[in-house]
């Protein structure tokens, strides 16, 4: 983190993604004492507090000095869009014209879950999903990752109490950002947002599965797995050349052992594709229900992907032959996709009018 100087600096840069302790050593900075950190971590992520002013339980002249150093100022979507059911996919614009989309999907009554981007774009071109397609620009601020809860508190009236690492990017080419996002939305003193309703999400990074299970902390994984065998999944998931399919399901058999968190694996049914009866007793060889489920999405369109979405029918064939060899599996349809919100669809568009190159897309073709 770059050191605090006399100058306001925006809370996306700083102040939202200022852990405890860098808190604690701002306040000894300042000449006061640490027990002051707290204090403002609850104004801040408690009571969602606008602005330094109204910290009340601070002497004045810090508050001063901390709006002389940090803002609070609210980070506002370009763009918002909601369709009837209430999914909503907010556009926003980082500080240096990147621009990323979050999704927030209500799942009953006033709460709802959001879906988080953690990088302008994304590197690993997994075929269907439009982010990869625009190549990374950069890795997001752990304050970029946390200020897209508040936007989406202010910008909507649903309570977040889930949170989905579905966006645009991959978390684990983010590792220590998204982390530390994490552990600032797990904060028993601030949002609270329980380990086990976060869901980080990958394209199968093993190295970052293996970091996650030694953290100490609970939170759902999830892998966007989409084929059963490393031929077919190498076509679609270039890192699948990386760290292939026995790597992958022996690190989620691991993270399941260390956390005792069961691993989602996501599979988009592409018509004719993956969605034959041989991927599916193939998937079946694969998960072992004592420490995994499957989750089927029906493809979402996306427009530089050739292939469609199989019918109720065929879906329900390969859902049947995994539910006869005992693994739970859910069939889940894609909500957000008439407003390309649905996970493989966001790719940081303002309006209808594409961006040449921006902030990336989102998506893991999982259910949002
Ligand atoms: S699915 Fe995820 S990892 Fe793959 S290209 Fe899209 S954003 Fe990147």
């Amino acid at each position: 983190m770059e050191s605090i100087s006399n100058r306001r600096v925006s809370p996306l840069k700083m102040t939202w993604s200022m852990a405890k302790k860098e808190w604690a050593d701002l306040l000894r900075e300042l000449g006061q004492p640490t027990f002051r950190s707290k204090q403002i971590w609850q104004w801040l992520y408690a009571k969602g507090a606008q602005s330094f002013d109204e910290m009340t339980n601070l002497p004045a002249a810090l508050r001063t000095a901390l709006a002389e150093r940090l803002s609070l100022a609210p980070w506002a979507p370009l763009e918002t869009v909601a369709d009837e059911g209430g999914t909503t996919k907010l556009l926003l614009e980082c500080e240096d014209g990147e621009r990323i989309e979050s999704v927030v999907i209500p799942s009953g009554g006033e709460a709802a879950t959001l879906c988080v981007s953690t990088q302008a774009g994304c590197a690993f071109k997994c075929a269907f999903c439009a982010t990869g397609q625009l190549g990374l620009s950069r890795n997001l601020e752990a304050g970029e990752i946390v200020g897209q809860l508040f936007t989406a508190r202010a910008a909507t009236s649903f309570h977040i109490d889930h949170l989905v690492f579905m966006g645009m990017g991959e978390p684990f080419a983010n590792y220590d950002n998204v982390l530390k996002a994490v552990r600032i939305f797990n904060d028993q003193d601030g949002l609270a947002i329980g380990a086990r309703r976060i869901t980080l999400s990958t394209c199968g990074v093993v190295p970052g599965i293996k970091r996650l299970a030694d953290e100490g902390l609970q939170v759902e994984l999830a892998i966007s797995l989409h084929a059963p065998d490393d031929a077919l999944r190498s076509r679609l998931m270039p890192v699948n050349n990386r760290w292939p399919v026995a790597e992958l399901i022996a690190a989620c058999r691991d993270y399941n052992a260390a956390t005792r968190r069961i691993v989602t694996f996501e599979y988009t049914l592409v018509d004719g594709l993956n969605d034959t009866r041989l991927c599916a007793s193939a998937l079946a060889d694969l998960i072992d229900p004592s420490f995994a489920r499957v989750n089927l999405i029906p493809l979402s369109p996306v427009a530089h992907f050739d292939g469609n979405r199989p019918s109720p029918a065929r879906c329900e064939a390969f859902a049947a032959i995994l539910r006869r060899r005992g693994i739970n599996v859910t069939l889940r349809h894609s909500k957000g996709s008439a407003l390309s919100a649905a996970c493989g669809q966001l790719r940081g568009e303002q309006g209808t009018g594409n961006r040449e190159r921006g902030p990336g897309n989102g998506g893991k073709n999982v259910e949002l």
